[in-house]
């Protein structure tokens, strides 16, 4: 899996202005090196405001120690990536409540559904019984996507010819109760944070989750397509505020070269980021661990 990461950080690797390596590789740290790091940085979309940081960080790291030699440098940037990223690094823990309720969220396209299948066969690995709520009214397409994922990996799926995702979602917790399932998984449609009244209804799904049960929903997943780039940060923020997202999903890391949006995250909204998808299949979708995303980063 390790290599799998490294490959799925390949593109933000190779779509660096200036390779890292060959940055770590130069003879000396000059300004000349300062300046292509801080290019570097903001071309895999880590964002004005982190690759400033980071840069005020390794200026005076090197001034206060006198380092002259890039690979030192390096280590000096890796350690600071992790001060950013290692808070970020928090498992989903599913035992506190059962069921345990978890809400997806995220805008049309951002991975939700694929992610709710491989986050439903992660959690069955572990021993724990999976019901999923097909949440997502507006698209037949979506809850179909569900139902056939459900039969082909028997996962029982609750879903409405029509309404109320509030009530499929009322629905699909009722039933795990009556079937003692471990975990609900929650669909909902894709909605941009600009569609007011849906990021409204949003609201009302998860509201409707906390009068079934006072202490849901347990996990406000967001699903964020790491190729959007900095977009991700403003979604963050918008969805936080209408459905108090816990937690983060960021996918197609394989297809992207804007890795380094999860630093712009932490330093602008940090939120746990529970796990990352690294490509389309069922076992693409790996818990986030900072020490080997820094070290896909810089390799
Ligand atoms: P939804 O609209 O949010 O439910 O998005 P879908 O789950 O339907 O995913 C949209 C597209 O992105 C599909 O073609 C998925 O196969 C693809 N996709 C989802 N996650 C990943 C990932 O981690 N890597 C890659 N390469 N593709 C992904």
């Amino acid at each position: 899996w390790r290599d799998r990461l490294k490959a799925g950080l390949s593109r933000t690797r190779a779509a660096l202005t200036t390779p890292l390596g060959e940055l770590f590789s130069r003879s000396r740290i000059d300004e000349a090196l300062l300046d292509d790091l801080e290019t570097t940085l903001l071309t895999a979309d880590c964002g004005v405001d982190a690759t400033q940081w980071l840069l005020d960080e390794l200026k005076l790291t090197v001034k206060k120690n006198k380092l002259d030699s890039p690979s030192q440098l390096r280590q000096v940037l890796a350690d600071r990536l992790m001060t950013l990223l290692a808070p970020l690094e928090q498992p989903l823990d599913v035992t506190a409540h059962k069921p345990f309720i978890v809400m997806i969220a995220g805008v049309n396209g951002a991975g939700k559904t694929t992610s709710i299948g491989k986050l439903a066969k992660h959690l069955q690995s572990q021993g724990k019984s999976v019901l999923l709520a097909a949440g997502d009214t507006f698209r037949a397409a979506a809850r179909e996507q569900l139902k056939a994922w459900g039969e082909r990996n028997g996962v029982a799926v609750i879903a409405q010819e029509s309404g109320d995702p509030a009530a499929v979602v009322f629905d699909a917790i009722s039933a795990a109760r009556a079937r003692n399932i471990d975990v609900v998984l929650a669909d909902t449609a894709g909605r941009l944070p600009t569609q007011l009244h849906l990021m409204e209804e949003i609201a009302k799904v998860r509201r409707v989750i906390q009068k079934i049960d006072a202490t849901g929903p347990h996990e406000v997943l967001l699903v964020l397509d790491a190729s959007i780039g900095q977009n991700a940060v403003q979604q963050v923020k918008a969805f936080d505020q209408s459905i108090q997202v816990t937690g983060l999903v960021l996918t197609k890391l394989d297809g992207t070269a804007k890795g380094g949006v999860l630093a712009a995250i932490a330093r602008q909204c940090p939120k746990p980021v529970r796990f990352i998808g690294v490509g389309e299949g069922i076992d693409d979708l790996q818990p986030f661990r900072a020490g080997e995303f820094v070290e896909a980063l810089l390799t």
